[in-house]
């Protein structure tokens, strides 16, 4: 069995994370290194490598995330400035941790297109 990644280990309690949300499904805790004023992390506890590996089965977990994404928005303050949800899937994308995860940040402007 492959090594289990830093967000694996920190759904199973291995390695401390600052927590906002969990549930059965989903987790969500703040970046060690966040970009904005606002930077939390929300991942799925089933095992998906990033976007490309979510099947059609899928689809009600993601929903979920969204939803999850949503109020979070709302309970850290950036729901009425805006705020930006991104997934980096791969390589060109410049995934670092190879478990599926949605980057909720916001507390700042954003330019577009990003680097
Ligand atoms: P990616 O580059 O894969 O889209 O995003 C991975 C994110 O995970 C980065 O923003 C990075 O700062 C964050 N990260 C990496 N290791 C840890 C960790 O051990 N704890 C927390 N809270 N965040 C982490």
């Amino acid at each position: 069995m492959s090594e289990k990644t830093i967000f694996k280990r920190i759904i199973d309690k291995e390695i401390p994370a600052s927590i906002v949300y969990e549930d059965d499904l989903c987790l969500a805790f703040h970046d060690v290194a966040p970009q904005a004023p606002v930077h939390v992390l929300v991942i799925p506890k089933k095992e998906l490598r990033s976007l490309d590996d979510v099947e059609p089965e899928d689809a009600p977990l993601i929903g979920h995330i969204f939803a999850v994404i949503r109020r979070l928005a709302r309970e850290l303050g950036v729901a009425e400035g805006g705020y930006r949800v991104v997934s980096n899937c791969g390589q060109n994308a410049m995934q670092t941790v190879p478990h599926l995860h949605f980057h909720l940040i916001g507390g700042r402007g954003f330019a577009w297109p990003p680097g």
